[in-house]
């Protein structure tokens, strides 16, 4: 049966403030609520010890606090997770936790599926289903912290590397950062949450005024024709454009913006393309994470050999661009950049 009590998760603390103030109660009522539901994982309002016994009652009654269960978990060898949500609708979308040294990165999803068709994303060859609530966004980062701590191990970043394009879906993406960037939320540091986007210009900028979070920008090609039969969204935002909008996001000294580029073998990936990717990102504040395209079975692209990946990767750095190649994470459980799709494959009756 449909719950139509008010779902509290995915609430800022300014919209609990405001929700609560319509009910008269204290402006701190919010913050401990806030505190209970972003940082101890509260999922019902019979744990808020410090709320009276009548306002957790009038609390249940006309709110709730959503929690899609995890269906499935699976672990890779080197230690990342990836993980099912079922989402009210029956939907489902993916989540994957990365360790790396002191790291803890937890790579989010912001759509079930996506819209703009990427070419060699296994996300895009399912289709758009629909958007994310910010309650389903951050619950990701719930299950994830939880499930850390029990290990007694903390969550460091945040990125929106997941299923769909957060900035197709920027009302809710950006509902979803006041919540991890508030002391009542996840206290996380801008620094500390990237936003990737394929490239929607308008929105980045507006999301960049908004909040001081990183940006990681999915090039994957050097010139207009390539890319823009790679990733249609390059008809609409040109890479003119996209690069201008690159070097007018505000940037703490020493920051710089990813460029992503997916390399494609026999596609992207000549000395040519690596020459011409400098000559489009001079004079921006750039470092280049080259990822070796991720096999699945939705795409007929292949990954170039690694002198190919190191050629390129030296051309870059050799005009002056910070560069790195992006290790393979989650081998054996399609948990790698381009790989999630929810469980798109099976068809619900
Ligand atoms: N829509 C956003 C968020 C997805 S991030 C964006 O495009 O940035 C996923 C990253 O993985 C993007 O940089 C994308 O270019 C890259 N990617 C997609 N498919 C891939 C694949 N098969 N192998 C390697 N990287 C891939």
């Amino acid at each position: 049966m449909h719950d139509d009590r008010t779902d509290l998760k995915g609430m800022s603390l300014a919209e609990l403030e405001a929700f609560l103030s319509r009910w008269g109660k204290e402006r701190y009522r919010a913050r401990q609520i806030s505190r209970w539901i972003y940082r101890r994982f509260a999922e019902d309002f019979s744990s808020m010890t410090d709320l009276s016994k009548d306002f957790r009652g009038e609390l249940s009654r006309e709110c709730r606090i959503s929690s899609p269960p995890v269906e499935k978990v699976e672990a890779s060898s080197d230690g990342t997770e990836k993980y099912l949500f079922r989402l009210e609708d029956g939907e489902s979308v993916e989540s994957v936790l990365i360790p790396e040294g002191d790291r803890r990165t937890l790579c989010i999803s912001s759509q079930v599926g996506c819209a703009l068709m990427c070419g060699f994303c296994a996300t895009g060859a399912a289709g758009f289903r629909r958007n994310m609530t910010a309650a389903e966004i951050v619950h990701q980062v719930c299950f994830a912290v939880k499930r850390l701590e029990e290990r007694a191990e903390r969550l460091t970043n945040v990125v929106f590397m997941g299923m769909g394009e957060p900035l197709e879906n920027p009302r809710e993406v950006s509902r979803t950062i006041a919540i991890l960037l508030s002391q009542f939320g996840f206290g996380l540091s801008g620094k500390r949450v990237t936003v990737s986007t394929a490239g929607v210009v308008p929105a980045m900028l507006a999301l960049a005024k908004e909040y001081p979070v990183s940006f990681a920008v999915s090039i994957n090609a050097p010139r207009d024709e390539m890319r823009s039969r790679l990733m249609p969204v390059n008809r609409k935002h040109p890479l003119k454009d996209l690069v201008a909008a690159m070097k007018r996001i505000p940037l703490q000294s020493g920051r710089k913006v990813t460029a992503e580029y997916v390399l494609l073998a026999g596609i992207n990936d000549s000395e040519q393309d690596a020459g011409d990717l400098a000559r489009l990102l001079k004079g921006a504040r750039v470092k280049v994470n080259l990822i070796p395209y991720n096999a699945h079975e939705y795409g007929d692209f292949t990954s170039p050999p690694a002198e190919i990946v190191d050629r390129f990767r030296d051309v870059l750095l050799s005009a002056g661009i910070q560069t790195i190649t992006r290790e393979r994470r989650g081998e054996g459980i399609r948990a790698a950049c381009g790989q999630l799709r929810g469980e798109a494959e099976v068809k619900t009756p």
